[in-house]
């Protein structure tokens, strides 16, 4: 990995050789959240942007000179596998939804169409790699639900075993997940948080390699690649790389728009890109911490835990695990923090739905609500480019669907019920 100078701690700055740490920096126990530091200059003498659009693998893996992994063990573990099929998701134009906002330029991009069906499989398939380095035979992760199908379900395609931690009221659909792709499960009675911590105490005193959000240091640099996707996907023969005027991304945790904020700065870096767009990050009016901590220009390691509670479980933390680089993506690109009540976020399921074909759990909803959100408070001009994520897909999370949308119509097996219900087209 010779495109790799080292780690570098988000609270001292302290510098470590990629060899000298696993995790975090040992002078903050588990608030020094590492930073992985590439040569842009070597990257950028063995790969131009022409290059890297030309790839003819269309997976997160066409990026592997940019990411902190062993190229070969990448592929061994990708070719013919699940994990080869991570990333490169639909970029949508969604012209109606845009009308309807009074916008040009809205694109969705449709996450929810990963082989697990989260954004989160961007991160899983990295840490699959990075175990698969180190033979380590057990991986563990604690999750809401998506990060631990996203590793169980990467990791049952590689045959690596893999235990799970998940609060109790994670959604059924994603437990589900976990066991039928035979993940060890142990569900917390208690909060994400507590079952976070609990991963953190249990990984060394078992031996397994830890996938934490915020902790593993590489989970940013997988989910940085969707940064690369969407400038790509914006290109053109001209210009191969486009970056957008403004993201749109649902945050818990803030790993998600660390790492968006991380692949654009290495584009900004390269100088493949010439423009920073703006980050939005939209939280959950109940799990608002980072909202509240923008608003007040509160510096992270200050930030108190909050009781958290919403509908949007992906998107619901007491204390976002990676709140420095989730304040800085939003303060350094000049953006905003949002904060969406359950009521707007679960109205936006069947809106994004109807408007562009994406159903999306209630996390990744929260994103385009606020969306709508934003342009009720005039934050956003009408000629931007914008993008919003849809993190994750609607199936897994049925019953927060079902909460947005009425009944269907129940009827007796007769051509005079189906007309009493709807009318003949003409
Ligand atoms: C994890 C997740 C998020 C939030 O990501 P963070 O890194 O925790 O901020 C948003 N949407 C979905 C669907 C997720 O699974
Ligand atoms: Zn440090």
């Amino acid at each position: 990995m010779r495109h790799i100078l080292g780690l570098k701690c988000t609270v001292c700055g302290r510098e470590y050789g990629i060899d000298d740490v696993e995790y975090v920096c040992p002078l903050h126990d588990n608030e020094g959240v590492l930073d992985v530091v590439y040569d842009y200059t070597a990257i950028g003498s063995d790969l131009s942007p022409t290059r890297m659009t030309g790839s003819a693998d269309h997976s997160i893996w066409r990026y592997t000179p940019l990411l902190p992994v062993d190229a070969g063990v990448a592929r061994r573990l990708a070719t013919g596998t699940t994990l080869g099929g991570v990333g490169w998701t639909p970029l949508l134009p969604a012209p109606r939804l845009a009308g309807k906002l009074g916008l040009k330029h809205l694109w969705i991009k449709d996450d929810g169409r990963e082989p697990t069906a989260s954004f989160k499989d961007r991160a899983s398939a990295i840490a699959l790699v990075k175990a698969r380095e180190q033979e380590s035979r057990v991986v563990t992760t604690a999750s809401t639900g998506n990060a631990a199908a996203a590793l169980a379900g990467l990791g049952a395609a590689v045959g690596q075993s893999t235990i799970i931690f998940v609060p109790r009221t994670a959604p059924q659909a994603k437990v589900a997940q976990l066991l039928v792709f035979g993940a060890t499960v142990l569900l917390v009675d208690g909060t994400y948080d507590e079952a976070f911590e609990l991963c953190l105490e249990a990984a060394p005193e078992f031996g397994w390699y830890n996938r934490n959000t915020a902790y593993n240091p590489y989970m940013s640099e997988g989910k940085k690649t969707v940064a690369y996707e969407i400038c790509e996907q914006l290109g053109s023969p001209a210009r191969p790389l486009q970056a957008p005027d403004r993201i749109f991304v649902p945050v818990g945790d803030g790993c998600i728009i660390g790492g968006v904020h991380k692949g654009l700065r290495d584009l900004m870096a390269l100088g493949w890109i010439s423009q920073m767009p703006k980050l939005m990050g939209v939280q959950a009016a109940g799990s608002d911490a980072l909202v509240s901590a923008w608003e007040r220009g509160s510096n992270a390691l200050d930030m108190q835990p909050i009781r958290a509670e919403t509908i949007a479980d992906s998107i619901s933390a007491g204390l976002p695990r990676d709140r420095i680089k989730a304040l800085a993506a939003v303060r350094e690109s000049g953006g905003a923090y949002i904060r969406v009540s359950d009521a707007e976020i679960l109205a936006a399921i069947p809106v994004l739905a109807q408007g562009c074909g994406v159903f999306a759990e209630p996390a990744a909803a929260a994103a385009y609500a606020g969306l709508v959100a934003a342009v009720e408070r005039d934050l956003v001009g009408p000629d931007e480019r914008i993008v919003v994520l849809a993190t994750g897909s609607g199936l897994k999370d049925v019953a927060g669907a079902m909460k947005s949308v009425g009944q269907p119509h129940t009827i007796e097996p007769s051509l005079a019920a189906v007309r009493s219900v709807v009318q003949p087209a003409n």
